[in-house]
């Protein structure tokens, strides 16, 4: 995928019309707000906080880490925002998606918040790939 630049706007509340390529950084609510940068126009909501994301802003750009692995959503991008660039990772494994859940915590890999309507399909998948395993 090609190499997206992201612009930001610092904000109390996160707007109800959300555009695509622009990062809502909340400090009173200490979260960040994007469309997924694939394009899917899923809202991806990461916190910040010691065990959630890290912002950096230099004065210009921002970086968020660790990665941002959408893997709650239809696409399941997994990218990393490094100065304002979207930096594509590979697209992950059911299997290395099982892995960095039971690391939860302690990974260089955080999901992102699924929006509401997602939580629910994610729980149904899960629990269709455990019937299936059995
Ligand atoms: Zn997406």
């Amino acid at each position: 995928m090609k190499p997206v630049r992201l612009t930001h706007e610092f904000v109390h509340y996160i707007p109800e019309k959300l555009d695509t390529g622009v990062l809502y950084v909340s400090l009173p609510f200490t979260t960040v707000i994007h469309l997924c940068c694939c394009g899917c126009g899923s809202q991806v909501v990461t916190p910040l906080s010691p065990t959630d994301w890290r912002l950096t802003f230099d004065g210009a750009s921002i970086s968020l880490n660790p990665s941002i692995g959408n893997w709650s959503y239809p696409c399941q991008s997994h990218y990393w925002i490094r100065d304002s660039m979207v930096h594509w990772a590979e697209r992950w494994t059911p299997r290395q998606i099982e892995a960095a859940r039971a690391r939860d915590g302690r990974s260089d890999q955080r999901q992102s918040t699924p929006q509401r309507g997602w939580p629910r399909l994610a729980r149904f998948v899960q629990r269709m790939r455990r019937w299936l395993r059995q």
